[in-house]
């Protein structure tokens, strides 16, 4: 079987290394003059700083595993900081202990963090007493966590944590799509504040375990140690603009959906136009390097995030050089800011002058940092985040059968399909390269 891999961001980093692993005579197809897509590490201030994604989560298998076969296991490092915080109602206040993506399972705990009104945490104690029903279908995060819990909790708790993530409000998001562990609890009974406690109660996984990890060099490093893998078999600088120039049995296409759709087209009419009902956030990424002696805040933790509800250009300030001991020094601090969501563009269409100065007075607003930074840099991600709306696992189904029917040689996946995270990419670029190996596979 000789396959191609269209687009070498992690999932067909990921996928044409798993073809490579079972033999299979591959070629990955980069259109960039680099691989690894958002994955992007670079130099700020003599530190690397990640331009994209700067860590993947720990709890589900995929990321830790490729990292373990790849021999960078021994590397991983977790964030030196776990306190997370939120700029609610004028100040910076620690997340509620615990929560799960930002739903608070403890009353007391979310009452003392402040980040909602006394009337906003009488609400939310009601939840496990109000009537309701388990989730049947998929539904928008925020209808279930609004009805739930009320509107304090959604805006200033779960729209800040999951909104961020995902670039978009949880009025748009799919329960099922973007947040599985809550769709699962709200499947199981009415109260999710019930269900998610049952779920943590009888969990296996050791609680004190990092949630997160990274790569001291940055996860540049990841698509890097992939790509050297691959070796001959990548070819940069070599868009794919039509299927039919591959010499290949078999293709894996993991481009961006809109990008994907175009190429599908003419071999699966419906599948592309299912693919190009899929919408794309933008994101701006704003990091800064300070003289540590200009900058007085403790920064004791990992970052805050900042709920839309608030009125600021930033949704969310990591503090890198608190969060990984590989960045910073005795002399410098970092931070990285991120800017912008889906239907809110502000920021992305201010120049970068007045974007630094949007950034800087909300910085000064939220953490009362003054300090000019003595570096900057802006990372534009124009369309990067897929937009998960109730129902997109099924339009992702029904995307799959018509390929399946149209043109069963072909595999399209991605971060648009069944999860953006970096380990889910990773999961699903091997899965397409074992489907597209397995027994039985149909060739072109
Ligand atoms: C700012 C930001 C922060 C993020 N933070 C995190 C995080 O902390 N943790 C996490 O897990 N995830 C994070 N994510 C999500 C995650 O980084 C992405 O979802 C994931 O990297 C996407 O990988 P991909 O391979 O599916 O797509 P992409 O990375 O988009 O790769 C697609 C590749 O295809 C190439 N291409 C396009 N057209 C063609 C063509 N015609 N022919 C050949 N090649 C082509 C592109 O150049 C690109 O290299 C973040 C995303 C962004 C944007």
């Amino acid at each position: 079987m000789k396959l191609a891999v269209v687009g070498a961001g992690i999932t067909g980093l990921a996928a044409g290394y798993e073809a490579a692993k079972a033999g299979a005579e591959v070629v990955v197809y980069e259109s960039a003059g680099r691989a690894g897509g958002r994955i992007l590490t670079s130099d700020l201030a003599g530190q690397p700083v990640d331009e994209g994604p700067d860590a993947f989560l720990a709890r589900v298998p995929w990321a830790v595993e490729l990292c373990q076969e790849l021999g960078l296991a021994t590397e991983l490092v977790p964030p030196a900081q776990r306190a997370a915080f939120v700029y609610s109602r004028g100040a910076l206040r620690a997340l509620p202990q615990p929560n799960v993506m930002g739903v608070p399972l403890d009353f007391d705990s979310l009452a003392a963090s402040g980040i909602v009104s006394a009337a906003g945490v009488d609400r939310a104690r009601q939840e496990p007493a109000l009537a309701g029903s388990p989730l049947a279908e998929d539904k928008s995060v925020g209808s279930l966590v609004r009805r739930r819990l009320g509107d304090e909790v959604a805006d200033r708790l779960v729209d800040p944590l999951i909104g961020g993530i995902n670039a978009s409000s949880i009025d748009d998001l799919s329960m099922r799509a973007a947040v599985p562990q809550l769709a699962e609890a709200a499947s199981r009974g009415p109260s999710l504040v019930r269900e998610l406690r049952r779920l943590a109660a009888s969990s296996t996984a050791d609680p004190s375990a990092p949630v997160f990890y990274t790569l001291p060099d940055g996860l540049g490093r990841l698509a890097d140690e992939l790509a050297h893998r691959l070796g001959d078999q990548l070819q940069l600088s070599s868009p794919v603009a039509d299927l039919d120039d591959l010499d290949a049995d078999g293709v894996i296409v993991t481009l961006p959906a809109p990008t994907a759709s175009a190429l599908v087209a003419p071999v699966s009419a419906a599948a592309a136009k299912m693919l190009h009902r899929i919408d794309y956030a933008s994101v701006v990424l704003v990091s800064l390097a300070f003289n540590k002696a200009d900058v007085d805040h403790p920064m004791a933790g990992s970052g805050y995030l900042v709920p839309a509800v608030e009125g600021h250009t930033i949704t969310a300030c990591s503090w890198a050089s608190s969060k990984w001991t590989h960045i910073g020094t005795d002399e410098t601090v970092v931070l990285r800011v991120s800017a912008g969501r889906y239907g809110d563009d502000r920021a992305l269409a201010l120049d970068d002058d007045a974007l630094v100065e949007a950034v800087r007075a909300d910085l000064t607003a939220t953490m009362g940092l003054d300090a000019r930074p003595h570096t900057v840099r802006i990372s534009r991600w124009e369309r990067s985040l897929p937009q998960f709306r109730p129902g997109h696992l099924d339009l992702v189904a029904d995307i799959e059968r018509e390929l399946a029917h149209d043109a069963p040689w072909l595999q399209v996946t991605g971060a648009w399909a069944r999860g953006l995270g970096v380990p889910a990419c990773i999961h699903q670029g091997r899965q397409a390269a074992q489907a597209s190996l397995a027994e039985g596979a149909i060739a072109r």
